[in-house]
């Protein structure tokens, strides 16, 4: 049967199982190198308070937050676009 994508959708080449992790938007359970890592810096203090704060002066740290994605909700969500036919096959 022909492939649809060079890696079958993953990067995990040769090595076996890698592992399932949890998708943060619906909770789905995907192998861990199939899903889509999104890492965000967040500050927990509301965003006027940090414009005051840091008129002030003040240093407000922010909180690296790392989330999973199945591809369907990074689809939706646009981290990743549906790729035409050719394209699919190239991995860069
Ligand atoms: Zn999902």
């Amino acid at each position: 049967m022909p492939k649809k994508r060079k890696s079958g959708g993953r990067r995990k080449g040769k090595s076996g199982n890698p592992g399932f992790v949890q998708c943060s938007s619906c909770g789905k359970h995907v192998p861990r190198d199939k899903a889509k890592r999104v890492t965000k810096n967040v500050s927990l203090v509301d965003y006027q308070m940090v414009k005051e704060l840091r008129a002030q002066g003040a240093q407000i740290p922010r909180q690296k937050v790392i989330k999973y994605y199945c591809v369907s909700c990074a689809v939706h969500r646009r981290v990743v676009k549906v790729r035409a036919k050719a394209e699919r096959k190239n991995r860069s």
